[in-house]
């Protein structure tokens, strides 16, 4: 998966990345910059934009007027130091996509650039100019995978495990009930009672999603989430075999299609199981499932957002250890949900400290589409908070991921909840 951008960005003294060169060509500068690009010819820009009926039509790249205040929140920009994975970068690529598009190099360097990115919207948060720079990134990968399929082959494994087994993993679809229930069966042992079928309702469909059904690093966080919606007396179901994946990989890549094939299977299980709201550990899930999934008289909920609602207090936490609070992109920059989990956690009387809100590296596909970039996200993070005596609590499968890959100590929140109401930490 070495790119000849990849080969530029760890070659700190070799030659300049290619965009570089057809940017000095239009008077861009080109060297990676704290410094702002001047500006250029405003007939380039004016391209981008189409004029009909006299009238002049902006597009949403059009409002970026380069000030560069996006440089210093980009966690790609920040471990390459290279403009063109910035958002400021990527605009300007956009805005000149008329001549970029008559290389054929350029133009296949420029598509690869839109999948090194977490997709973690902060760029759309800070921008001077308010362009809503997510939903840029979206509409240009699927422009890049519709255009030119080839170069996205190694996205078919993906493609294909999602449209026959309805997981990222290429497993059996009853593996994704089946490996979660034999790991719980002794905490829960009426466990298959929960299990979704045909003719079960239930108030609370769990969502578990692919990497909580599937990977065995999270399975600590099944237990508590089933244990907790046990001893709260929830009347919950688990959509078991029937869960297909929510569509968000498919989404990322552009593939709105067999997202919504995924979907609408999903939406026919919770609305026959009579489901008032479901719930979800994981926020692209949530995303999906409070989004895109067109839900009828259900509420999809992050299960911070339910444990808040139904809990007004709970017994504190026995835990000492140090700890700091990893709030997840997509929950709280997409989702808008950050009161919810600092909620819970003051509960618990959980002492913690406030990270950045700064992405982990594993959002946007960024961990299949080069993990090369994403390590080196989370190692700087890492670095940078000084986290190495403390224990990071978050509330996203992925981003838990991403944590343990570095060898930190991480919780997700549930698992403080379960532990709690036991009666103190194990
Ligand atoms: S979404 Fe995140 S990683 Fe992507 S360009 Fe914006 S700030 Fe950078
Ligand atoms: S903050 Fe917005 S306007 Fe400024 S350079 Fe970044 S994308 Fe462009």
């Amino acid at each position: 998966m070495d790119s000849s951008l990849s080969a530029h960005r760890d070659n700190k003294n070799g030659p300049a990345c290619a965009f570089f060169i057809a940017s000095d060509v239009r008077g861009l500068s080109g060297k990676k910059s704290s410094v702002s690009i001047p500006s250029f010819n405003l007939g380039l820009s004016s391209k981008s934009s189409d004029v009909k009926n006299g009238a002049f039509k902006m597009h949403e790249y059009d409002k970026c007027v380069r000030c560069g205040s996006c440089l210093q929140h980009c966690p790609i920009f920040e471990v390459t130091g290279e403009e063109q994975f910035s958002p400021r970068g990527k605009m300007y690529l956009i805005q000149v996509m008329d001549l970029i598009e008559q290389d054929e190099e350029l133009a296949k360097e420029f598509r690869r650039v839109l999948f090194q990115c977490t997709l973690c919207g902060r760029c759309s948060e800070v921008c001077s100019s308010d362009v809503d720079l997510l939903h840029v990134w979206h509409e240009q990968r699927a422009k890049a995978t519709g255009t030119a399929p080839l170069e996205f082959e190694y996205l078919d494994a993906l493609k294909d495990a999602l449209a026959n087994v309805k997981n990222i993993y290429g497993l059996d679809p009853e593996d994704r009930a089946v490996y979660w229930m034999d790991e719980v069966e002794d905490d829960i042992p009426n466990i298959e009672d929960r299990v979704y079928a045909p003719g079960k309702t239930a108030d609370v469909m769990v969502f578990l999603g692919c990497l909580m059904s599937f990977r065995s690093t999270q399975i600590d966080v099944v237990k508590a989430l089933l244990k907790t919606l046990e001893r709260t007396g929830t009347d919950y179901l688990v959509m078991g075999s029937e869960e297909f994946c929510c569509g968000h990989p498919l989404h990322l890549i552009g593939d709105e299609s067999g997202a919504e094939t995924l979907r609408a299977h999903n939406k026919s299980v919770i609305h026959d199981a009579k489901a008032k709201k479901v719930v979800t550990t994981c926020p692209g899930c949530l995303i999906q499932l409070s989004k895109y999934h067109n839900l009828e008289n259900v509420d999809a909920l992050h299960h911070t957002q339910f444990f808040d609602q139904e809990l007004e207090s709970t017994p504190s936490t026995t835990r000492t250890e140090e700890f700091a609070y990893h709030d997840p992109c997509e929950l709280h920059r997409i989702l808008g949900i950050s009161e919810e989990p600092r909620s819970l956690l003051a509960k618990l009387n959980v002492n913690y400290r406030e990270m950045d809100l700064a992405c982990c590296g594993g959002g946007g596909l960024l961990r299949m589409t080069d993990p090369n970039l994403s390590e080196k996200v989370i190692q700087l993070r890492k670095s940078k908070e000084n986290l190495q005596e403390t224990t990071v609590v978050t509330a996203c499968p992925s981003c838990r991921e991403q944590l343990l890959s570095t060898g930190l100590e991480t919780v997700d929140i549930v698992e403080l909840l379960d532990e709690a109401l036991e009666g103190g930490s194990e």
